[in-house]
């Protein structure tokens, strides 16, 4: 039919929080570039799209499309605590907001109808937009696996919550306890309780309509990163209509630019750190969500300056008068440590300079930590499936002495040496993934293809 000759018209629909809209920009930018003859509209809200960094390369078919944001009226979305405005985003796209925003998408380029959603899993409700599916999964691919048991998994969870015991019982999630998995526990009062109703519900919702509607689903991770019985588990949890294919990791998609231009580091990290010897400084980040209680954070600060080590530390503005007095300008004083709003972090962390990551260790900062060779802090994977660093004061509150210790072993101990030797094999295996015959680079070509070839429904 005459329709199906025309051009795919690509619909790629971001999560518009926390680290998802890169991602998902990352994803369209590829397509786009590797899918020239074919038109993208990128959905997002507008506040989020004016986050994403001014000197991003966009290629020449691919549009921005603003998404409703939910929010009663202007100004709100700010003020609202984050799981309300998540509330508030998800109810309204549920109730009609994606389907508005792709009739936008289609009336932007000339009536060319929608001919494939690739969407932030968690816009499940892409499954009912009458468009083919592809889903986009950013975090951990075992945490798309413990969703996808979300059931079996809850029953053994049951009442005891935050629980110690592994999870030996649920096929490649054995070295994961149940507190290891957001949003599985228990339920519990307050905002903490509240984002764990909201995000409870998406996931759950993702769970069911994934299986059921998506036709396959990109991976953060490159073929081979995880063992055979976790990859085996994720297929044997999808139904075949439905295919994970690693393509990641997503910053290393083609298309990305190769060095942070100076627009991108407006407080000059990656000049401070050539001040600073190889391997000698410590990176902190908590990545964009996650806030460090005041007490651990000012243990934080004092156990960073009790190592010695030089430190660059990504800490958002409203966090600082929370730190010990005198920090900040004991810090500048000295110029051993340097505190800024925000980092180029995938930058800094192939910065030869930096030999330690402390981190909450979410899958980004896990993905850009593996291809820049740097080992880290803060993560059960990484200190047991691929060794390449250590958790930090597990299940305690972080102390002075526990961060002095494991920066100073990293940077300087043995244990250091032995971490280091296992992050540069990993970057080996990122750079063989991206390489011309590498497994993201051909799964990616697959995708593209998928995305492409999608039926027009
Ligand atoms: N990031 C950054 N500069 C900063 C802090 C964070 O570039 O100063 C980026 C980081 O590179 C990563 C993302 O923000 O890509 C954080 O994602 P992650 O999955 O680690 O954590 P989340 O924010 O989702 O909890």
């Amino acid at each position: 039919p005459a329709a199906m000759e025309s051009p795919p018209h690509v619909a790629v629909v971001a999560f518009p929080f926390g680290s998802h809209v890169p991602h998902l920009f990352a994803v369209a930018r590829a397509l786009a570039s590797a899918a020239p003859s074919a038109t993208f509209s990128f959905l997002s809200t507008a506040a989020s799209l004016a986050r994403l960094p001014s000197a991003a390369v966009v290629p020449a078919n691919l549009r921005f499309v603003e998404m409703p944001s939910g929010r009663g009226c202007e100004g709100d979305e700010e003020k609202a605590p984050l799981w309300r405005r998540i509330e508030m985003f998800v109810d309204a796209a549920e109730a009609g907001g994606l389907r508005q925003a792709l009739e936008t998408a289609r009336v932007a380029v000339g009536g060319a109808t929608v001919t494939c959603v690739v969407g932030d899993a968690l816009m499940s409700m892409a499954a009912e937009a009458g468009v083919p599916w592809v889903a986009v999964w950013t975090s951990s691919p075992c945490l798309l696996l413990a969703y996808l048991s979300g059931d079996a998994l809850r029953e053994d969870i049951g009442d005891h919550g935050a629980c110690d015991e592994l999870l030996t019982a649920h096929a490649g999630l054995g070295f994961y306890r149940v507190r290891d998995l957001p949003y599985l526990g228990r339920v519990t009062s307050g905002s903490s309780g509240d984002m764990r109703n909201v995000m409870g519900l998406l996931f759950g919702r993702v769970a069911w309509r994934l299986p059921r509607a998506a036709t396959a689903i990109a991976m953060n991770a490159f073929p081979g990163l995880f063992p055979p019985d976790v990859t085996a588990a994720i297929a044997g949890a999808l139904p075949t209509t439905c295919l994970p294919i690693s393509i990641g990791p997503y910053h290393l998609l083609p298309g990305a630019p190769t060095a942070a231009p100076p627009a991108q580091d407006p407080h000059g990290c990656l000049h401070w750190l050539t001040r600073h010897p190889a391997r000698a400084v410590a990176y902190v980040s908590f990545g964009t969500v996650a806030a460090p209680q005041p007490g651990e954070l000012r243990e934080l600060a004092f156990g960073l300056e009790a190592s010695g080590a030089p430190f660059l530390w990504s800490l958002r503005e409203d966090a600082w008068p929370l730190l010990p007095p005198g920090f900040l300008d004991r810090a500048k004083a000295s110029a051993s440590g340097l505190i800024v709003p925000w980092a180029p972090q995938d930058a800094v962390l192939r910065h030869a300079s930096v030999g330690a990551f402390v981190t909450h260790a979410g899958w980004g900062s896990v993905t850009e930590a593996m291809s820049g060779g740097v080992p880290m802090m803060n993560a059960r994977a990484v200190e047991r499936l691929w060794c390449f660093g250590t958790v930090l004061d597990e299940d305690a509150p972080m102390t002075r002495g526990g961060v002095a210790k494991a920066v100073a072993s990293v940077l300087a101990g043995e244990e250091g040496v032995r971490m280091r030797a296992r992050a540069r094999d990993l970057q080996a295996r990122v750079v063989e993934a991206f390489g011309h015959d590498g497994g993201s680079t051909s799964n990616f070509n697959k995708f593209v293809e998928i995305v492409c070839a999608a039926p027009i429904l």
